[in-house]
């Protein structure tokens, strides 16, 4: 008998044995505060569905027009025939949102990420890298060929002591590239700092914008707007899979970036564009942004409420200045025995261990969305308090 693949058998118990086996439950009903995952109803803590537009009935009517317009599938890569009049017009219209001189849309965030970081940089060139940015950073930054140095975590200081270590002139091209919020610390890049350090040494700066949009700056227009830095970041990654509550992604920047990026990013040429549905989608998602801050608003007030009741419990909800809120405990198995504990009373809370955080460094995160009644994040509330007492975690 062949034995070849045992060794996948054989990884797959280690990660059990260890709490970091992935445990993937399946939703039976559409986003929102509520869900149905494996049959039972449940508080949602888990998604990225930060203002609720993912059901949101502006956004589904925008997708069923659009499909009786133009058909469920683009049919080919943009570059060929796949580019809709719906395509051009969102890009413009994030581009106005995000103010910026132009977007170029991808299929996602992640393809965004690996589109732009390798058509900007390749093997004759370097790649400054926050040592916690996220995985489609890591990727496309290996994907460009680029030698990649890594910073330490937000840290701006440490970066420039980074860049004058190298020596700038081995290199043809530089490129700086941070998360602008950090999904799982909810912590912010000092944008100010950053846009310093990169104009004082002339190089070119990427801030991947996936958490902050919808949900910083004015009616959620992202950390530039935040930090009022328009015109300093040289490229913006943006995803439409979460505030926006779709799917796609898109890069944000200087008129010759995104026509390059046309020519040269390779998911957009070797990938089927967006559905016309997601695209209308999205529109409709830019719409709502634009015409009022009421949700951006509600989804700040929840997570103020949220995050001062839990550390009034005494749980360690780490550095977050976003509605992610991480609550820390640590140790990988307790954080997922305290997931299912959270899902035996009703609450949908995922653990999060190795990989993705740092050993010893487990915790359930939460994130809160404008989907959120109070009664609602009560009922959270309340249940993480008898958890955590259950378990030791508070007194
Ligand atoms: C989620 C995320 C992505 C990926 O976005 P998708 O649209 O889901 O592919 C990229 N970068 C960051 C920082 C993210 O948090």
């Amino acid at each position: 008998m062949s034995t070849k693949l045992q060794w996948i058998s054989d990884e797959l118990n280690n990660l059990k044995q260890q709490g970091l086996y992935n445990n993937i439950r399946t939703i039976g009903s559409p986003q929102g505060a509520w869900l149905v995952v494996d049959g039972k109803r449940v508080l949602n803590f888990c998604s990225n569905n930060y203002l609720g537009l993912a059901n949101d009935p502006r956004l589904r009517d925008a997708a069923k027009k659009a499909i009786d317009e133009f058909g469920a599938g683009p049919a080919a890569v943009r570059s060929i025939a796949g580019t809709l009049t719906l395509h051009r017009e969102l890009e413009a219209r994030l581009a106005e949102f995000k103010g910026a001189e132009a977007t170029i849309a991808f299929q996602s965030g992640f393809a965004s990420n690996l589109g732009a970081i390798s058509a900007l940089v390749g093997k004759d060139d370097v790649i400054f890298s926050d040592e916690l940015n996220h995985a489609s950073i890591i990727d496309g930054a290996r994907l460009s060929g680029a030698r990649i140095v890594r910073y330490a975590h937000n840290d701006a200081n440490a970066l420039e002591d980074t860049i004058k270590k190298e020596s700038r002139d081995a290199y043809r091209r530089a490129l700086i590239i941070s998360d602008g919020v950090f999904s799982m610390d909810g912590d912010i890049a000092p944008l100010p700092d950053l846009v310093a350090v990169a104009e004082r040494h002339d190089i070119m700066l990427m801030i991947d914008d996936a958490h902050g949009e919808g949900v910083l700056g004015r009616g959620g227009r992202g950390i530039v707007d935040h930090f009022k830095m328009h015109g300093r970041v040289d490229i913006e990654i943006g995803t439409l899979s979460k505030a926006f509550g779709v799917v796609g992604g898109y890069v944000a920047g200087k008129k010759e970036i995104v026509e390059w990026l046309n020519q040269r990013g390779r998911p957009f040429l070797f990938s089927s564009a967006l559905t016309a549905a997601d695209t209308a989608a999205c529109i409709a998602g830019v719409d709502i942004l634009e015409s009022s801050t009421e949700l951006v608003d509600k989804l700040w007030d929840n997570a103020r409420y949220f995050k001062s009741e839990m550390k009034r419990l005494g749980f360690d909800t780490g550095k977050s200045e976003t509605p992610i809120t991480p609550v820390m405990l640590g140790d990988a198995p307790l954080a997922q025995k305290f997931s299912r504990a959270l899902f035996d009373d009703g609450v949908f809370g995922m653990a999060i261990g190795y990989p993705t955080v740092p050993q010893g460094k487990a915790r359930i995160r939460v994130m809160i969305s404008a989907a959120h009644a109070r009664v609602d994040l009560g009922k959270g509330l309340e249940t993480f308090a008898k958890v955590g007492k259950e378990l030791g975690v508070i007194k």
